[in-house]
């Protein structure tokens, strides 16, 4: 019997492969083509002895049931999580994989797993709004200190923010998201490996590297290849890809994994039955929706480029020949992505006047989605953010945020086209 589909080795597949059935073996349910939804919260134990012996497994990882899939209760794991978790981890090229109920919850599991009171934390800004939150105003309750680098492509620059780390604490984590939240601003990950490895080289105590890969997710960019620690993914955008359920997966080496797995059933955010199923769904398109998201994306970019009324356009297809960061981007990027921002010549008022003359584009925060959205992020997404910060991360008042969706691109050129015409 073929168990191409189901097994724990990958083989030789690509991950548009093993995205659309790896993880799940029809033989564990009566042949069924797809996966059935498992909604239990609790699972029956053959006998006694069994009992024990689960429990030993899991807890100890000790005995005769040590690396079978058996399960206790749902918020130590379930049968879906096992499937979402064998195929996400497939799919980033790494060892194992887990899911959580959110971006966030992944990103905060992370925080609390991997950093002691007493430690530091490196990341880039900009950065998502939450893993900031994160780590400048929560974390620090904790004990936690942190540092900023400004250009993740810049060696010199991050090997400063590094020692400026290193003198807060031991250094614990490296954190980078790329390309970032809503500049699109990119990170070197092959620096962030080195800067790791001289750390840990220097002082004894390698920090973790850590990327968020939300923005161009698991097709067109692969971190874990670069060798960075743990890959984390909201997969509540392009993985999942609908906007209509939330989730976030790390993906990494099995023992940082369970470490990870470990906790969750203390913290309780593990992803819910349904939801992971949704998800795992989700992944088999995925890379097909992505790849249509991002050649639409690439059009409107080129029409708002060459209108008038538009003075930039911040999106990684654009990055000038010779440049840094379109050395990092080659190296590093199989694609642009679909979400950039662009800048209107003025302020709020002509922003807001063009947001609301759109008739297709939605006017709602998130990205990824089946469905084109478009916010202003002055006062939206960075409504926190003081405005000089603001501006010297590159958001003016005219600066709006698109996640290009799948609908035909000359339908959201002409709304765009329209509702230009306002300004
Ligand atoms: C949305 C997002 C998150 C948080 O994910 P949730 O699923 O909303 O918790 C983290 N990082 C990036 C880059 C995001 O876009």
């Amino acid at each position: 019997m073929a168990k191409d589909n189901s097994g724990d080795n990958p083989g030789p597949y690509r991950p548009e492969t093993l995205a659309v059935a790896f993880g799940f073996d029809p033989q564990t349910a009566m042949g069924a083509v797809k996966p059935p939804v498992y909604l239990t919260s609790t699972f029956i134990y053959p006998s006694a002895q069994h009992a024990k012996d689960v429990h030993r497994a899991f807890f100890d990882a000790e005995g005769p049931l040590v690396g079978i899939s058996n399960h206790i209760y749902s918020r130590l794991g379930h049968p879906g999580l096992d499937i979402l978790e064998t195929r996400l981890a497939a799919i980033d090229g790494a060892e194992a994989a887990a899911a959580f109920s959110s971006g966030m919850a992944a990103h905060s599991s992370i925080a609390l797993a991997f950093v002691r009171p007493g430690e530091s934390v490196l990341y880039g800004r900009p950065i998502y709004g939450g893993v900031d939150m994160l780590y400048s105003q929560v974390m620090p309750q904790f004990g936690l200190h942190f540092e900023n680098y400004l250009d993740g492509t810049d060696p010199e620059g991050v090997r400063k923010a590094a020692d400026a780390a290193l003198a807060k604490g031991p250094l614990a984590l490296i954190v980078a998201e790329t390309p970032a939240n809503p500049t699109a601003a990119i990170v070197d990950l092959d620096l962030m490996v080195a800067v790791a490895d001289e750390v840990g080289t220097r002082t004894g105590k390698r920090p973790l590297v850590v990327v968020d890969n939300t923005l161009l997710g698991p097709f067109a960019q692969r971190p874990i290849e670069h060798g960075v620690d743990l890959c984390m993914t909201s997969l509540t955008k392009y993985c999942a890809g609908h906007s209509d359920l939330l989730a976030g997966g790390i993906s990494g080496r099995t023992d940082l994994i369970h470490q990870l797995r470990t906790l969750r059933t203390t913290w309780g955010n593990h992803l819910d039955p349904f939801t992971s199923w949704l998800v795992v769904r989700s992944l088999e398109s995925a890379s097909v929706r992505i790849e249509r998201a991002m050649s639409n994306a690439r059009l409107v970019a080129e029409f708002l480029r060459d209108h008038p009324k538009v003075a930039g356009v911040t999106y990684l297809g654009f990055l000038p020949e010779g440049s840094r960061r379109r050395e990092v981007y080659d190296r590093q990027c199989k694609g642009a992505g679909s979400t950039f921002s662009f800048h209107l010549h003025g302020g709020e008022a002509e922003s807001f006047r063009m947001l609301d003359h759109l008739r297709l584009l939605k006017l709602a925060v998130s990205l990824g989605g089946s469905e084109t959205l478009i916010c202003h992020s002055a006062t939206t997404t960075h409504y926190a953010v003081p405005r000089e910060m603001r501006l010297a991360g590159g958001i003016t008042d005219g600066t709006m945020r698109l996640s290009v969706g799948l609908e035909h691109p000359d339908d959201l050129i002409a709304d765009l086209r329209q509702a230009l015409e306002a300004v």
